[in-house]
């Protein structure tokens, strides 16, 4: 001990150290012996409104991995639901180990009285490793659950309004590269044909768009090729392909210093999460490149608009639908900020987030 205020640290982390560089409000560390839950739950701004963000279950390999994957996660919510207009702040919650071995129903309906401890402060949904079934379980005990199935009244899977969302992005990169936003002819490879990936490539094949597709799925890749017409390439191969546009769709970090010296697109548009593996160095370095990156978390943001619009009441899916198409503008403004600020469009997208935040934030202050 080297002092009476020295804190124990979570691994070699210091959460508080932590949480005072990303500006997190709270952090929730939840746990009970009889189910054997142990959850950690970020909030980390309501300025804007009630933090909504998943709950994902993950074995992970230390506590200080769970501590950095929530705080992480968490403020990249408040980024994505201020840059896309909502009224709702960042937050998201963590579950540390096995599903298979944990998950059963007084273990979910434990997560969700913690949940309901919240008071509303925090809003639940859906991620990795929790599915319909766990949502049912943990709604027992709380209502600030959100993303719920069709048949609980909830606004169902959020991927195709994703992909949708992901879609106006890409026209509006499109559109800033070429000229006009008109995708036809185009080639376009799709990383990933999951849930998001194939909805894309189906509004990809509509608008007559030429269109490469990998997977690790072979099945999958089967029936997106069989759908769409779209022509399947290596796993590897996709990142020297001679395309317009890469998109994204499967796991974070693609950018990265070996892709970026084989890419050839002009456009970057996808919908996977933390595309960057970098942010800030490689985000300069797309920048220096001239290539239009259409930042991830703006773009992928349908899925969040998705469930917030469940939240006020009778879901709407022409509303969902038409508040995420404005992800076309909101990319657009995006890319003319960078332009003027002569940064990243990442940044210009966090400056757009923060500065929503601050004018709300002075709004709710005033009288
Ligand atoms: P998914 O699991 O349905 O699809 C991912 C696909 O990627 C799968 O088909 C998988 O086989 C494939 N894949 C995995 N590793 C691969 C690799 N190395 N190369 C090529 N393909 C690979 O997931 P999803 O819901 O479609 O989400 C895709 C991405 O978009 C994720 O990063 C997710 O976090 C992000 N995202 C999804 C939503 C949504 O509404 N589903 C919202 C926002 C962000």
């Amino acid at each position: 001990m080297e002092g009476a205020n020295a804190l124990e640290k979570t691994g070699s982390i210091s959460i508080f150290e932590e949480v005072g560089k990303m500006g997190h409000e709270q952090i929730v560390y939840c746990h009970d012996e009889a189910t054997g839950l142990k959850a950690i739950i970020g909030i980390h701004n309501t300025v804007l409104g009630p933090a909504l963000g998943g709950t994902r279950m993950w074995n992970y390999a230390t506590e200080e991995e769970a501590a950095i994957d929530v705080l992480r996660l968490s403020r990249g919510m408040t980024y994505k639901a201020a840059v896309s207009g909502l009224n709702l702040g960042g937050g998201k919650a963590v579950i540390i180990g096995d599903p298979a071995k944990l998950k059963n129903e007084p273990f979910l309906r434990r997560f969700g009285k913690f949940v309901n401890s919240l008071g509303g402060k925090y809003i639940t949904a859906e991620d990795m490793n929790m599915g319909t079934s766990d949502m049912e379980y943990i709604g027992m005990e709380t209502n600030h659950v959100t993303g719920l199935p069709v048949e609980m009244g909830g606004s169902g899977d959020p991927s195709p309004v994703t992909a949708y969302g992901v879609y106006m992005g890409m026209k509006a990169a499109a559109k800033k590269a070429y000229g006009s936003d008109d995708l036809s002819g185009k080639k376009v490879s799709v990383q990933g044909v999951g849930q998001v990936g194939k909805f894309l490539v189906g509004h990809l094949a509509k608008e007559g768009a030429e269109i490469f597709i990998t997977d690790i799925n072979g099945d999958r890749l089967k029936q997106v090729s069989a759908d769409s017409g779209a022509q399947v390439v290596g796993m590897d191969e996709i990142y020297d392909l001679p395309v317009d546009i890469y998109a994204p769709c499967a796991m974070g970090a693609t950018i990265n210093d070996d892709t970026l010296t084989r890419l050839k697109a002009s456009v970057i548009a996808g919908g996977a999460n933390n595309q960057l593996a970098e942010e800030e160095r490689h985000g300069k370095l797309l920048r220096s490149e001239g290539i239009i990156y259409a930042p991830d978390f703006v773009i992928n943001a349908g899925g969040i608009i998705n469930i917030s619009s469940e939240l006020k009441g009778d879901y709407n899916k022409d509303l969902a639908y038409s508040w995420t198409e404005k992800i076309y503008d909101t990319t657009q403004k995006i890319f003319e900020l960078a332009d003027s600020h002569d940064i990243p469009t990442q940044q210009a997208a966090m400056k757009l987030a923060e500065k929503r935040i601050e004018e709300v934030g002075k709004v709710k202050l005033s009288l």
